[in-house]
């Protein structure tokens, strides 16, 4: 891509130095969690050699220090993802926690017996389970959407379930982990509130690849993870209307998210404090928001074209190896590449290819009723990050095909001559 160059963002990264199993690393799990470039551990470490201690109790000059600083984190995620105002922004621990709480507090006051929670065939478990429990308890019912033959959202089968149904709540992922396919939030959005219901996007594998504007989207939450982004783990965001996070009753309860407490009962603390008991992860949202600050600093709609770019060469690669099939390889996509090879267990080929120094992932990757209903136990994911390279891919399309042959040669003579024993 014309003006990008990964060689020079690399040198951001100093894991991606390292040698695994004494070749030089090739990372390509990035939906699993991404490397974190050198500002995001240095403001991890500066926080604690210079302004440890804890927020909002401000009697003191470092609690003020680590206050502020945590208070422009969440400004710098506001901006991140457009939103009008930083009471909507809610730091949490990832995207799971995001969506357990809306389910929890949001949709526990909502649903009704009889109600309907629509997600799709191809969400994380993360986008799954959390309604399942809810529903359960409140006698609804969760329904999948169906996907087309090319793996996308199918938005005439979505059409008819919106009408059939009319849910109360239509929760979907931005982006496919699995597949990397990107899903059409602003129609799915629009065509939902149509029928009145709430929208509830799941950014985890999206907003490090696709520039994110929650007003545009016009969704009402908006969750995603630092570490997908460049960030530390243990640290997300949820980002939700005023209007309706200010009529959701308090998730969990403790210090912080209070305004009085007695015996005779307690009054809760104004957005975003409400839903933040006990001590945030102070550290960790500061540098989620250096992370965030170091990705709008490059070119996002360069990053974008470069991992697009290095999914259509392991793409056009990986077509040319006998017996492989590549799910979802047509629409449109943000540098997932998830195929099955023919008599060939993925877990094999994960296998070998780290002794290689690649890293990818096999399995159904938290996404068990999409493998069904692709017919598949599980695949082998290659997801491309901003560091990336083409030289990289080719290394991988090469490992790769040596590796398969060596798994159906191992399949077909005994891997030991029994009978020199
Ligand atoms: N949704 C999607 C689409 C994901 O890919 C993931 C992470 N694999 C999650 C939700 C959950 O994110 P986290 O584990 O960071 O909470």
């Amino acid at each position: 891509v014309k003006g990008f160059d990964p060689s020079k963002i690399r040198r951001d990264f100093p894991i991606l130095s390292s040698k695994i199993n004494g070749q030089p690393l090739i990372y390509l799990d990035n939906a699993a969690t991404t490397h974190k470039p050198r500002c995001v551990i240095d403001a991890l470490s500066r926080f604690y050699k210079l302004n440890n201690s804890n927020v909002h109790r401000g009697s003191h000059t470092l609690s003020n220090r680590a206050t502020s600083e945590f208070e422009a984190a969440r400004e710098t995620v506001a901006q991140f993802i457009n939103a009008t105002d930083t009471a909507e922004i809610i730091w949490t621990r990832g995207a799971t926690e995001g969506i357990n709480l809306i389910a929890q507090s949001y949709a526990d006051s909502v649903l009704c017996a009889g109600d309907t929670v629509l997600v799709s065939m191809m969400e994380h478990h993360a986008n799954i389970v959390p309604w399942q429990q809810i529903a359960d308890k409140k006698q609804a019912q969760v329904l999948p959407i169906p996907l087309t033959q090319k793996g996308e959202l199918d938005l005439v089968a979505y059409k008819n379930l919106l009408n059939k149904h009319h849910p109360k709540i239509v929760s979907i992922t931005h982006v496919s982990n699995a597949m990397g396919i990107i899903n059409p939030v602003i129609e799915i959005t629009h065509l939902a509130k149509m029928v009145g219901a709430t929208v509830i996007i799941d950014g985890a594998q999206a907003a490090a690849h696709e520039v994110v504007d929650v007003q545009k989207i016009g969704c009402d939450f908006y969750v995603f993870s630092g570490h997908k982004c460049y960030g530390p783990t243990g640290i997300g965001v949820l980002w939700g209307r005023k209007v309706l996070m200010e009529a959701m009753p308090p998730w969990q309860s403790g210090g912080e998210m209070i305004e009085k407490v007695s015996f005779s009962g307690s009054t809760f603390n104004r957005l975003p404090f409400k839903f933040e008991a006990g001590t945030p992860p102070i550290a960790d949202a500061i540098a989620m928001a250096e992370a965030l600050r170091y990705l709008d600093s490059l070119d996002r709609a360069a990053i974008s074209a470069h991992e697009k770019q290095l999914r259509q060469l392991a793409s056009t690669l990986c077509q040319k190896i006998d017996g492989l099939t590549i799910l979802a390889a047509e629409p449109e996509n943000v540098g997932i590449l998830s195929f099955t090879v023919a008599g060939v267990h993925h877990q094999d080929l994960a296998t070998l290819l780290d002794q290689s120094g690649i890293a990818i992932r096999s399995g159904h990757h938290c996404t068990m009723p999409l493998m069904a209903y692709l017919g598949c136990d599980g695949t082998v994911r290659a997801s491309f990050a901003l560091y990336n390279t083409a030289t990289e891919v080719e290394r991988f399309a090469e490992v790769l095909q040596q590796s398969i042959a060596q798994l159906l040669n191992v399949n077909l003579t005994p891997a030991v001559d029994l009978r020199a024993t």
